[in-house]
């Protein structure tokens, strides 16, 4: 039975009222599902051609570094493929416990506990929801942490993203009106589509002030930001006020992974009760191994966050310089607002044109009429790279008649 029966079939669903996938039927730019692979130094091939690689999390540059792969390689032949299990039963590796320690010193924390993917560490924040607890939850925090707030037994409260005077408000409330509730702020530490931090000071304040945890997710941060690399919270000087970590090997640490860190009492709680941690194949051989090795080259190579941060700053001067806005960015994924699905696709495909993959994002990620081009950067992008970047901002702008055409002396 594969045609749709009636209107009361279930499968009776299709994607036409996304108007991102309208855009790209009206438009035949296809930005989703491209095969590529990064070939090393900020470039990747895209089904057989060769392009600036703008528009991935590998911020340290570190998923193609020789180091990280031989480690990689090494432990496939040592271990085989797959655990082949979960965690609990014999999904344990000495990586694995390699990998916890080298994460709780890493971020200072009693412990830590590796998870199959920064999503799975995300859901296991549900474990810390019981019933009776009250959960505030930041706007634009990442699917994953919407899913893992949602999957907890406790009440969910919504407040505008960064407003904290909002949330003071909403813990206030909360307070009045269920004296004995547990309270829960969670925020991403650093925002995966604007690129801007979230207010710690203010959110570690209120915390304090009204008794509740906080749960930071460093997935894009940890590894990039503050002195040392801890992220959000080190940039802040505030790394003993966040109650739980959770974090990930894909972006900073050029594998793929997901960790939680704080107090070892949470952490073995997890380990026991966090269902995406219970009940699924742990992290394999290879990746924890690349994870491992990325780890020590990035607490070892601090140029890498200097260069790719810098390389950020002059990105957005120059996008800036073009007449583009980059919103509330200050890091390397700066977010270029285009507006309508249509000229956002349209965009994305002059770009590619001009050799620079970038990434085409509308709505839901971001509010309808509302698409961006996000653009990131990596520590090993050139100053050439650099430069590509924003000529095919200037020439693909062109094209799609959001950058002036130059004046006809200059084009001679
Ligand atoms: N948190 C944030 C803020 C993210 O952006 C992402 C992935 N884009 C995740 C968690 C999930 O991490 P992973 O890709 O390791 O599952």
């Amino acid at each position: 039975m594969t045609e749709i029966q009636d209107a009361t079939d279930a499968f009776r669903k299709d994607l036409s009222s996304s108007t991102f996938v309208r855009a790209m039927v009206e438009t035949g730019v296809r930005p989703f599902y491209r095969t590529m692979h990064m070939t090393g130094a900020g470039e990747a091939v895209v089904e057989g051609r060769d392009v600036v690689m703008a528009g991935c999390n590998d911020y340290l540059g570190l998923s193609t570094d020789p180091r990280v792969t031989a480690a990689a390689a090494e432990a496939l032949t040592r271990y085989g493929a797959s655990c082949s299990g979960a965690r609990t039963l014999n999904g344990t590796l000495p990586l694995h416990g390699e990998l916890e320690g080298r994460i709780a010193d890493f971020l200072g924390t009693e412990a830590a506990a590796v998870v199959t993917t920064g999503f799975q560490a995300n859901l296991a924040v549900a474990a810390m929801i019981g019933r009776g607890d009250i959960v505030f939850s930041d706007m634009s925090n990442h699917a994953s942490l919407v899913d893992g707030i949602r999957l907890g037994a406790g009440r969910r409260v919504l407040y505008p993203h960064s407003d904290t005077a909002r949330l003071d408000t909403l813990l206030e409330q909360a307070t009045a009106a269920e004296p004995t509730a547990g309270k829960v702020l969670v925020t991403d530490g650093m925002f995966s589509m604007d690129g801007d931090l979230c207010r710690l000071p203010a959110l570690t304040e209120l915390a304090a002030r009204h008794g509740a945890r906080l749960v930071v997710d460093g997935a894009h941060d940890i590894g990039l930001l503050g002195p040392g690399g801890r992220g959000v919270a080190e940039h802040f000087g505030l790394m003993d006020r966040v109650d739980l970590f959770t974090g990930t090997l894909s972006k900073c640490f050029g594998s793929t992974g997901g960790f939680l860190a704080g107090p070892a009492h949470v952490v073995d709680y997890l380990r026991y009760s966090a269902r995406s941690i219970l009940f699924s194949a742990s992290m394999p051989p290879a990746a924890l191994a690349a994870g491992i090795a990325a780890l020590g080259i990035a607490a070892a190579e601090p140029w890498r966050r200097r260069r790719v941060l810098a390389l950020a700053e002059a990105l957005r001067a120059g996008l800036r310089a073009l007449g583009y806005d980059t919103g509330d960015s200050v890091t390397p994924v700066v977010p270029v607002l285009i507006g309508d699905a249509t000229t956002c696709a349209l965009m994305w495909q002059a770009l590619l044109d001009e050799g620079v993959f970038t990434n085409a994002v509308g709505a839901p990620a971001v509010p309808e009429g509302r698409c961006v081009i996000r653009v990131t950067v990596q520590a090993t992008h050139s100053d050439v790279h650099l430069e590509r970047i924003l000529d095919a901002f200037a020439a693909a702008g062109r094209r799609v008649g959001l950058v002036p055409e130059l004046p006809a002396q200059a084009v001679a």
